[in-house]
């Protein structure tokens, strides 16, 4: 049966896929790798590029989750401005953090030309300000990320150049960035699997892990087989307190929704958005948008915190996109889906270990770039080098309160009331 939350265009437009056969046998590894994700693939490329032995289980295929349904946006650097990063964890670690992130990008870039990745990838992303106050947070960014980078990796956009960009109105300047951008994530997810399996990572898929059983060799049991490795990572985001109920606490699932226009003549696709970069807002429940490859507005915006999707997915986000975009009231919706967005507390992922077992998830909605970086931060971790990955443990992290079913309406409540103060 077709999931209506994953009905989506990149499922339509990623081509033919054959899964990998389930995992049916008792097998050893250096390291095995629980999700099929960007961060469990980019640690399989990583960690099998390096030499070490590797195994991924996926539960049902490679990109099933927000990795082969997010919104594509290469968005660098943290759910968090910079400047808060270094108040939180202090100068030195939050400097080293911070170039750190602003690294993903180039991985990503370096992984998608190493491996001859087909993903639609584009230049250019620039983030919106919904009122002054955030606009002078922006120019704050801008003057810090010339002091760290140098000029010219993030630019300021005044109010009267957004149009240059974007034509949308409404918002009180922007913050352009040259090598943000935006790409096929599904195509993307496919092509780690290869560049995974080539480097000689064992991959399965409909293998969902649902035990692990911790030691100095840690037994990581799935319906039908076994693997025992000298470590586990987990890179299951909103699922990892299935697994390690501790880690677990400090994310909270949130269902997020995007509708995929029918294509667009190349001349109104362009009137939209002249640069063709990726387009993101400043507000808290945030719009987001871009072109696809085949001139599609892809759209996400909108509020709704029950566990329970809409009935109808591109009835509700398409009013959202009309208020931005109210030309395109003839274009019909061709498709809208949605996924799960892994969250914490304060923005910033939650990456750490705990003897043998390892995890990284919570990406706030920032994970297509972070993802690479953390998964090579992992083999270089395996082969000896903890200190970046070590990093991230210097970030300090609350979990939600409350057990699984507890959290939720908790955060419901927070979520309420900044979308509140978003349209006061
Ligand atoms: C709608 C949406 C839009 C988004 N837009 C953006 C965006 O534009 N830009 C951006 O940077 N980020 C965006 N994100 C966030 C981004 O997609 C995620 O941060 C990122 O994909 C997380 O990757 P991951 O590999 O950690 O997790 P996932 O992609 O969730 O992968 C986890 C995998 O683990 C598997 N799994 C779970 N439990 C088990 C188990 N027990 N055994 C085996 N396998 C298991 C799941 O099936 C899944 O495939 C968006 C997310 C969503 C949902």
């Amino acid at each position: 049966m077709l999931d209506p939350l994953n009905d989506s265009y990149y499922l339509a437009s990623a081509g033919d896929y054959r899964p990998d056969e389930p995992l049916i046998a008792d097998i050893k590894a250096d390291i095995c790798i629980i999700g099929g994700g960007f961060t469990g693939l980019s640690a399989a490329v990583a960690c099998a590029e390096a030499r070490l032995d590797v195994v991924l289980l996926e539960a049902e295929h490679i990109g099933f989750a927000a990795s082969g349904r997010n919104g594509g946006q290469m968005i660098p650097g943290f759910n968090m401005a910079a400047m808060d990063l270094i108040k939180l964890v202090g100068e030195d670690v939050g400097q080293q953090l911070y170039h750190l992130a602003m690294s993903a990008r180039d991985r990503v870039h370096a992984r998608i030309e190493r491996h001859g990745i087909d993903c639609d990838l584009q230049h250019g992303h620039i983030h919106l300000a919904a009122k002054k106050s955030d606009f002078a947070y922006l120019e704050d960014e801008v003057a810090f990320s010339d002091r760290l980078l140098g000029r010219g990796e993030a630019v300021l956009v005044a109010p009267t150049d957004i149009d240059q960009y974007v034509n949308v109105a409404g918002y009180h300047g922007g913050i352009y960035v040259p090598k943000g951008g935006h790409l096929h994530p599904l195509k993307y997810a496919r092509g780690l699997k290869r560049a995974a399996k080539s480097a000689g990572a064992r991959i399965f898929e409909g293998s969902r892990a649902v035990s692990i059983r911790e030691g100095e060799k840690v037994l990581i049991r799935t319906i039908s087989g076994s693997v025992t490795a000298s470590n586990v990572f987990l890179a299951c985001d909103t699922e990892t307190g299935d697994l390690a109920t501790k880690a677990g606490r400090y994310t909270m699932p949130v269902l997020n929704y995007i509708i995929a226009t029918e294509p667009l003549r190349e001349d109104r696709a362009r009137a939209l958005i002249p640069s063709n970069a990726a387009v993101s807002d400043s507000r808290f429940v945030l719009n987001y948008f871009r072109l696809s490859a085949d001139n599609r507005l892809l759209f996400a915006g909108g509020e709704k915190y029950t566990p329970k999707p809409p009935e109808d997915i591109a009835a509700f986000v398409q009013p959202y996109m009309l208020k931005l975009f109210p030309q395109l009231a003839d274009a019909r919706i061709h498709y809208a889906w949605g996924g799960m967005v892994g969250i914490t507390v304060n923005r910033l992922p939650h990456i750490g270990r705990a003897g043998n077992t390892l995890f990284a998830h919570g990406y706030s909605g920032q994970g297509v770039l972070l993802t690479t970086l953390v998964g090579e931060l992992l083999a270089e971790l395996l082969k000896g080098d903890s200190r970046n990955f070590d990093l991230f443990e210097k970030i300090p992290h609350r979990g939600f309160p409350g057990g699984k079913l507890l959290r939720s309406p908790t955060y419901v409540v927070g979520m309420l009331y900044s979308a509140m103060m978003d349209r006061l």
